[in-house]
C-alpha cells in the first residue's frame, strides 16, 4: 500500500485556509519571530504553494516544519476548522520521504529511534533496564561530574540532564494483566494503555490510574504485548511506521468486549483517538481502527462521563495549579474534565495557571531537537508557575511532566510536578505524601 504524503493528499484539506489570521496570535513560534513563515498561516500557505506544483520541498521547508511545535494551538483557534494536524504529519512525511534534511547524524538517531528503539518494546525495555542500573549505580552524576560528555560528544552532555529517572518496576510488574474492582462486580470493563515513555518513567502514574479506574467500578485489562502507540512516528514523517504499530496495538486489544480503551497521556491518547485516517486503505484493519476510535477514552473524560465516587478530603489542605498538555487540550479537546474531576477533590484548591494553554516546549521531542525554543518556552512556563505560589503542578503527559520538572530544577524551585489522576488516587488512598 502507497504511503500518503503532503503530494497525495485531498486538495479540499490543503486549500482549508480562509487567511484571516485568527491563529497567529496563539503561535508560539509566531510569537517569537513575528514572521509569517513561522505562523500556521504561513506554513500552510507553503504546503498549498507546493501542492501546486509552484514550490518544491527544500531544506528551507523541512526547517520551517520541524521550527513547528505541532503544539496545536492553532487549531483550536481556527474558526474554519483547519486540518493542521493532517497537513503537519503529511508534511513531515513529505520531508523525510523526500530527504531533504538528510544528514548522517541525524541519519543514525532516527535509525536508532524512530526504526530501532520504538519499533521494538522489548529493546526498549532493555534500554531502560540499562539505563536503571546505570543510575542506580550514580554512574550518570560520576559523568556529569568529570565532565567526560562535554569532550566526547558535546550534544549528548546537552541532551544528558533530559534524561527521565527509570521507574525501579515498570508497569507490568506493578499491574495484572486483569484486575476487578474489591467487589468483584464491575460495571464496565475497559482496556488500559501503558504507553512506552510512560511505562518506563511513570509507571506509578499507571498504577495509580489502574487503582482510580478499580475505586470507579471498573475492571481493567492491561494486556502485555502493548508496543509504542506510534505518536513519535507519525509526528516526525514516518507514517507507514505508525501504521504498523498502530496494527500491532489494536491486535492486542479485545475490542468487541471491551467498554472503552483508556489513555492516560495526552500526546499518545491525541494519536490514538484518530487510527482510521491511517488504516482506512488497509481492507483487514479500516472498521477494526474505526471502532478503535470510537472507544479510546482519555482518563479524566472517562471518569467525568461515568462519574467518580466521592473522594475524602486530603489530610492537608493544597493549593495545586493545572498545566493542560497541548495534545490533550488542543488535540483531544479535553479541557474542562481534568478540572472537574480536581474540584470534587476536598482540601484542594486550583489555581489559575497565567498561559495555561501555551505549549511548554516539549511538544514530543522538540525540546532534542528545538533546545533554544523549548528552553525559551520552558522558562516562560516555569515563570508562570512560579507566579502561582502553588504547592503542586498537575500535568497529564511524560513529555509535560519532565519538561516541567527539568525547568523547575533549573531554578531551584521545590514544586513537585504530578499527575492529576495520581493526586486523585492518592486521595482515595489517604496518602500524606506528595
Ligand atoms: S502547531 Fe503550534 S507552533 Fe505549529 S503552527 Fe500551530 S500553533 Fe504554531
Ligand atoms: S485561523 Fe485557520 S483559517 Fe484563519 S489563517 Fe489560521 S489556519 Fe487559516
Amino acid at each position: 500500500m502507497a504511503p500518503h504524503y503532503l503530494k497525495d493528499l485531498d486538495y479540499s484539506i490543503v486549500q482549508q485556509c480562509i487567511h484571516c489570521g485568527m491563529c497567529l496570535p496563539t503561535c508560539p513560534t509566531y510569537d517569537e519571530t513575528l514572521l509569517e513563515r513561522n505562523s500556521p498561516r504561513g506554513r500552510i500557505a507553503w504546503m498549498r504553494a507546493i501542492a501546486d506544483g509552484e514550490m518544491s520541498v527544500d531544506e528551507a521547508f523541512g526547517k520551517e516544519m520541524y521550527y513547528c511545535l505541532g503544539c496545536l494551538a492553532c487549531v483550536s483557534a481556527c474558526p474554519a476548522g483547519v486540518d493542521y494536524p493532517r497537513l503537519f504529519e503529511m508534511a513531515r512525511a513529505q520531508i523525510e520521504h523526500d530527504g531533504v534534511l538528510d544528514r548522517p547524524e541525524r541519519r543514525f538517531w532516527r535509525w536508532l529511534a524512530v526504526e530501532t528503539l520504538f519499533m521494538r518494546p522489548r529493546l526498549l525495555r532493555l534500554t531502560g533496564t540499562l539505563l536503571r542500573l546505570w543510575q542506580m549505580l550514580h554512574l550518570d552524576r560520576l559523568v556529569r561530574k568529570t565532565r567526560i560528555l562535554h569532550i566526547l560528544y558535546p550534544r549528548l552532555a546537552e541532551l544528558e540532564p533530559m534524561t527521565p529517572r527509570i521507574s525501579r518496576r515498570f508497569s507490568d510488574q506493578q499491574i495484572g494483566e486483569i484486575e476487578k474492582p474489591a467487589n468483584d462486580d464491575p460495571n464496565y470493563l475497559v482496556g488500559f494503555l501503558t504507553g512506552c515513555v510512560q511505562d518506563l518513567a511513570f509507571s506509578d502514574i499507571n498504577r495509580d490510574t489502574v487503582d482510580v479506574l478499580l475505586a470507579n467500578g471498573c475492571a481493567v485489562h492491561t494486556p502485555r504485548n502493548q508496543g509504542c502507540c506510534g505518536s513519535l512516528h507519525m509526528h516526525n514523517g514516518v507514517p507507514d511506521r505508525a501504521a504498523a504499530l498502530a496494527r500491532r496495538m489494536i491486535d492486542a486489544f479485545d475490542l468487541d468486549r471491551l467498554d472503552a480503551i483508556i489513555s492516560n497521556a495526552g500526546g499518545c491518547g491525541s494519536h490514538l483517538r484518530h487510527l482510521s485516517p491511517l488504516l482506512k486503505d488497509d481492507p483487514e484493519y479500516a472498521a477494526r481502527a474505526a471502532a478503535w476510535d470510537g472507544k479510546l477514552k482519555d482518563i479524566h473524560e472517562w471518569l467525568d462521563a461515568t462519574g467518580i465516587a466521592d473522594p475524602p478530603p486530603l489530610p492537608a489542605f493544597l493549593r495545586a495549579t493545572y498545566h493542560p498538555s497541548c495534545h490533550l487540550h488542543h488535540g483531544q479537546k479535553v479541557q474542562l474534565q481534568p478540572e472537574n474531576l480536581l474540584r470534587r477533590i476536598p482540601n484542594l484548591e486550583l489555581v489559575p495557571l497565567t498561559e495555561a494553554t501555551w505549549c511548554c516546549g516539549s511538544a514530543g521531542i522538540y525540546n532534542i531537537t528545538q533546545p533554544e525554543q523549548a528552553g525559551k518556552l520552558q522558562e516562560r512556563k516555569v515563570g508562570h508557575i512560579r507566579d502561582t505560589g502553588a504547592d503542586l503542578v498537575l500535568t497529564a503527559n511524560p513529555g509535560c511532566h519532565l519538561q516541567l520538572q527539568t525547568g523547575l530544577q533549573k531554578t531551584g524551585t521545590p514544586t513537585p510536578v504530578m499527575h492529576p489522576i495520581s493526586l486523585l488516587a492518592k486521595a482515595y488512598r489517604r496518602d500524606v505524601a506528595l
